[in-house]
């Protein structure tokens, strides 16, 4: 749930979440101005090491240097920058990279931000890292943290290592390992393991195997992400986007019988877009040395600024004003030309996702 809530008691947050979801799909979302209010979200990355290179990757697709850096998060860095001012709001945070998972500290790492007031924590992993024995071992003796997010992208050996970008990987035991640390926490407790799945045109058809994997590894949730391509050339090589609705998407949303909770984003057609998007609005997104990012979907760079350097709310850096301003005038408009080149096709525009819940047997799009 949105800003406010963030910082509502979670009994409360459940009682108020259907009236909650009514006014937000009732709510037009839009940029009120470029200068927005203190960060609520932080997406940090904690390694700019990354095993993969798969070809959707929205930092390789802009800039492919963007994992040939040997940062590594520190805790001084982490402690001062949650400390920090710019952060009193923050509520909620990812943990990637890179695959946040090779940083070898992240478990320890991880209990820090609690201290800060910062009550939800995700580490997203590739799941190619998920074949050492041993941090998977560590995980499941220290779950320090409440999400582990496993961007699996594919439901057999060939589709991983092609998704990937890898040439060899033992997939049986990746599924073993998210298997075993899924059977080693009480369902409903603090902690919780969840699949994701990119799609796009040329791997939809699969959607109802990958379904069946995460009934399989008996994981909480399975989420599919529909494909960004940040320039319109790059679908020759990563493959269509999907940009009007597909049956395969209706077959799965008639259906109520699954094991496993479901997020599906729709296409990437104009009756789900909107002018608006809550990373750029809410998140601080942040490399291991502070660089920072526009949003979470850029690659982060000193041209835009270094976290330690800041003066004033870091979210506000002259490049994410830029993009809120474009943001802005294509709204006026009512003209998507007039957006970010890599905004125009980016998932984060969405008004919201198809949720499946296990418990209440029920489909429902639930607006971000
Ligand atoms: S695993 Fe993630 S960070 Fe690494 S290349 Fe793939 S999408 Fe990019
Ligand atoms: S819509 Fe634009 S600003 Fe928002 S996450 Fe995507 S690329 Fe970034």
């Amino acid at each position: 749930m949105g800003n406010i809530t963030t910082f509502l008691p979670d009994h409360f947050k459940n009682l108020i979440r259907p009236y909650y979801y009514w006014l937000k799909r009732h709510v037009r979302k839009s940029f009120k101005s470029s200068i927005v209010a203190l960060p609520s979200h932080l997406n940090m990355a904690f390694t700019m090491k990354c095993q993969a290179a798969c070809p959707h990757c929205y930092f390789l697709q802009e800039n492919t240097a963007t994992f040939k850096r040997p940062e590594l998060l520190t805790q001084k860095f982490l402690t001062n920058m949650l400390g920090s001012p710019f952060c009193k709001n923050i509520r909620t945070m990812t943990c990637g990279g890179g695959e946040a998972l090779l940083h070898p500290d992240i478990l320890s790492l991880v209990k820090i931000p609690y201290q800060f007031g910062i009550t939800q924590i995700q580490i997203v992993s590739n799941g190619i890292t998920l074949q050492d024995k041993d941090i998977v071992q560590r995980i499941i003796a220290n779950k320090s943290f409440n999400t582990l997010q496993v961007s699996l992208d594919a439901a057999n050996a060939d589709d991983f290592m092609l998704k990937k970008g890898i040439t060899k990987c033992d997939f049986n035991s990746i599924l073993k390992n998210i298997a075993a640390i899924t059977a080693s926490y009480e369902k409903g407790g603090h902690f919780s393991t969840g699949l994701s799945f990119v799609i796009n045109a040329r791997n939809i058809r699969d959607l109802s195997q990958m379904i069946k994997l995460a009934e399989e590894l008996n994981v909480d949730y399975c989420h599919f992400a529909t494909q960004q391509v940040t320039r319109d050339d790059n679908s020759s090589t990563i493959g269509q986007t999907v940009e009007k609705e597909q049956p395969e998407y209706d077959n799965v949303l008639r259906q109520t019988s699954y094991q496993v909770d479901i997020n599906i984003q729709p296409p990437l057609q104009s009756n789900f877009l909107h002018y608006f998007c809550a990373s750029l609005a809410h998140h601080l997104s942040l490399s291991p040395e502070g660089r920072l990012a526009p949003c979470c979907h850029i690659p982060w760079d000193k041209k835009y600024g270094m976290f330690d350097s800041c003066r004033e709310n870091p979210i506000n850096n002259p490049a994410a004003v830029n993009l809120r301003d474009m943001f802005i005038a294509a709204k006026k408009e009512g003209n998507p030309v007039l957006l970010p080149q890599e905004c125009k096709k980016c998932p984060r525009r969405l008004k919201g996702y198809f949720h499946f819940s296990r418990h209440r047997r029920k489909w429902q799009f639930i607006p971000y």
